[in-house]
């Protein structure tokens, strides 16, 4: 846990989120800006700021991860193609610095982005959960 961390803010409960998923190790959650529907964030459950400083196991674990809520998100929303994005240090886009991994639905023709300065609409970022939470859990593959 560190102080002033949005992500260890949420983990504590101290925070709302869009919830999808959980293991012993990970919380995966809807980024309230996202870049699109259905944008999801893979937490670490311990906070490490970046790659850098996270354990190997935690990292394999948000990978692992990764794959489980790739096919729920191209399942449930049927989108061209999924992008794994990772960023760490400031210098590399990294805007919250506890570990973490971004889960979009891509389109072709649409435009690349990873951050949106857009908020997503409450019940429309509900509903998105609710449908991919489902997804993930009827998948089965966790911890
Ligand atoms: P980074 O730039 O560190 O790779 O990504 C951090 C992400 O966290 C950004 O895409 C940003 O939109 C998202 N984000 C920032 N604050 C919050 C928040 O309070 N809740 C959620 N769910 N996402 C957030
Ligand atoms: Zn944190």
């Amino acid at each position: 846990m560190s102080d002033n961390c949005i992500f260890c803010q949420i983990l504590a409960e101290k925070a709302p989120c869009y919830p999808v998923h959980e293991t012993r190790y990970t919380r995966t959650f809807l980024d309230i800006f996202p870049a699109a529907p259905g944008h999801c964030l893979i937490v670490t459950k311990e906070h490490y700021t970046d790659i850098f400083d996270a354990t190997p196991e935690a990292i394999a674990m948000v990978g692992h991860v990764s794959t489980l809520i790739a096919h729920a998100v191209r399942d449930e929303l049927q989108c061209d193609g999924v992008g794994v994005f990772q960023l760490n240090g400031a210098a590399a886009g990294q805007t919250v610095f506890h570990y973490h991994m971004h889960v979009i639905p891509r389109n072709t023709g649409e435009e690349l982005v990873i951050h949106s300065r857009q908020p997503g609409n409450a019940s429309e970022l509900e509903a998105m959960a609710a449908r991919l939470s489902k997804r993930a859990h009827a998948m089965r593959i966790d911890d």
